[in-house]
């Protein structure tokens, strides 16, 4: 066997020497009460990413206890999400499809002496909990014979009571240390219409006794999840033991993912969807899988960033420029190149006429990529920050009287800059110098800065839209979420494209700019930023 490559292999690894189980089975378990994001890319990875490596199975596992927050929306958007990161489930699997045999395994507890019908309120119960350094107080109603409880059992099921009149307890020990075993609520009365069983059910099982049970009739061998569980593994482990499991799952835990400017909370994320602070749940600002597939991360960028975070034990935060490189990365190898300009100023040049070929590399990474060709002409596109009428020292953009290379294409000389009213340069009039071609410069003028290019004639106009993280730096604002919500995160420019991006949907590199999509909304061509050119992360 190859060897463990994490902790959660190490005691899988140990499970088969010892023969406690032949084979693997995970299950990846979302509620479906929102869509999912980053985070639930890294749960898939390690549920998904384990079961492959054992060559054992994964479900996907609708944990759908908690009707009045459940949509089939959202059991449509995960699927669809899973889908897009490449994973395959072996069965989809519904907590309700369970609610018969959960149902029939709190009436065998009861049968057991190990629960009973409690009459205190929700309240009631939290009060009488304790705490971390006092016991509890049992309840009133703990000492009811399973005869009695059976019956007011089936009373809560088939309607009598109303919602939190009265609870089904499990009955384990109100002094243990842990809190979660001071006899938990099992199953709750509560009216809702459920997603998938409509009103069948006024009674709902907690997702505490509710998720052994699911587990393990699915075959699930190894139950991963995240640390917030730790601490209610021992009441997974009386569920399996008490109803006598066999085998019985095992729960281990792992350390969420956490990333800098990024709000993992469905919680917040529904929050900015509802108040507009973003366009919807697949803005490109948003750290959902929908989102950053809008986004144009590729999905293979998304699993690798998982994999180079890895499964550990310890809690810890991931830089957002870690994520970013790992997206760049990619898209650097991938990502043909292309020419857009972000902010035009028209540049004539005036001892031109006609127009040419020019050719540049696909992607210089990859050579198969082969070339592209644009056309030059009379009349371009550039950047207005690539001119300058007041330029700094060691400015090797364009100046007047100053030398800068077309990309691909010749060296101008800047002689004169027309400006409007205001004082505004509208155009650059330039020089060009036909023994300066691009690999094939005799020319001897030295010009330090290459600029970007887009032909006025053919180019088209596009819609740009740059993005600022949708959540600031930690430091700016303080701690809390909603202030911290950058409501000004995105920019949109009136670009100019070479015709090629409008007809060819896809990921470039945008000389010069940034890694962009490129696509038609409405007949517009969109350009949207997936990330920075620049890495200012350091490794
Ligand atoms: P949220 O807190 O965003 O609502 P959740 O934990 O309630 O998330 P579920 O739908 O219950 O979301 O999660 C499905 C699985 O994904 C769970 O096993 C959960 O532990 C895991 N998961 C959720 N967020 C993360 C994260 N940030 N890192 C790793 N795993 C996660
Ligand atoms: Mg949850």
């Amino acid at each position: 066997m190859a060897e463990a490559e994490n902790f959660i292999q190490a005691f899988i690894d140990e499970d088969l020497a010892a023969g406690r189980v032949t084979s693997v089975q995970t299950r990846f378990p979302p509620e479906p009460n929102g869509y999912l994001h980053i985070g639930h890319a890294k749960s898939m990875y390690v549920n998904f990413g384990t079961a492959l490596k054992y060559g054992g199975k994964c479900n996907l596992f609708f944990d759908d206890t908690n009707p009045s927050k459940e949509k089939t929306e959202f059991v449509d958007a995960i699927r669809r999400d899973i889908e897009w990161l490449g994973y395959h489930w072996e069965r989809e699997v519904y907590a309700s499809d369970f609610f018969d045999t959960i149902y029939a395994y709190a009436e065998k507890l009861i049968e057991m002496g190990k629960a009973f019908v409690c009459d205190l309120s929700a309240d009631e119960i939290r009060e009488t909990r304790g705490t971390l350094t006092e016991p509890g107080t049992e309840s009133p109603y703990r000492g009811r014979t399973p005869e009695e409880n059976l019956r007011l059992f089936r009373e809560m099921r088939a309607g009598k009571y109303a919602d939190g009149e009265k609870c089904l307890r499990a009955k384990i020990d109100m002094a243990s240390p842990n809190i979660n075993l001071r006899d938990p609520v099992i199953y709750r009365i509560l009216r809702a219409t459920h997603h998938r069983t409509g009103d069948k059910w006024c009674i709902y099982p907690m997702y505490d006794y509710a998720h052994p049970i699911c587990d393990y009739l699915q075959g699930v061998t190894h139950s991963l999840c995240t640390l917030e569980f730790e601490d209610h593994r021992p009441l997974y482990d009386w569920v399996g033991l008490t109803l006598g499991f066999s085998p019985k799952p095992r729960q281990i835990e792992f350390a969420r993912l956490n990333v800098t400017n990024l709000v993992m909370s469905k919680r917040y994320l529904k929050k900015l969807v509802e108040e507009g602070t973003v366009h919807g749940w697949d803005d490109p600002r948003m750290p959902t899988l929908a989102g950053l597939r809008a986004r144009g991360i590729p999905a293979e960028a998304v699993k690798d960033f998982c994999a180079r975070v890895g499964v550990a034990k310890a809690q810890s935060e991931v830089e957002i420029g870690y994520f970013e490189a790992v997206v760049r990365d990619y898209l650097n190898a991938h990502a043909p190149r292309a020419m857009a300009v972000l902010e035009p100023l028209k540049l004539t040049i005036t001892n031109y006429e006609g127009e040419e070929d020019a050719t540049f590399e696909v992607n210089q990474l990859d050579p198969a990529a082969g070339t592209r060709t644009v056309k030059f002409g009379k009349t371009l596109w550039i950047e207005r920050s690539d001119f300058s009428l007041d330029p700094p020292p060691k400015y090797h953009r364009l100046k007047l009287g100053g030398y800068a290379r077309l990309k691909s294409a010749y060296i101008v000389r800047a002689d004169e800059a027309v400006t409007d009213e205001k004082g505004e340069v509208v155009e650059v009039k330039c020089t060009y110098f036909p023994e300066s071609r691009s690999g094939a410069d005799t020319s001897g003028i030295k010009a330090k800065g290459v600029l970007h290019w887009v032909n006025a004639e053919t180019g088209v106009d596009a819609v740009l839209r740059r993005y600022d993280h949708l959540l600031r730096d930690a430091d700016y604002a303080g701690q809390d979420f909603s202030e911290r919500i950058n409501k000004e995160s995105e920019h949109i420019f009136a670009a100019k494209a070479e015709p090629y991006l409008a007809e060819n949907e896809g990921s470039y590199q945008l000389m010069r700019t940034g890694y962009f999509r490129a696509f038609r909304e409405g007949g517009k061509l969109i350009l949207s930023e997936i990330v920075s050119l620049k890495d200012n992360f350091n490794k």
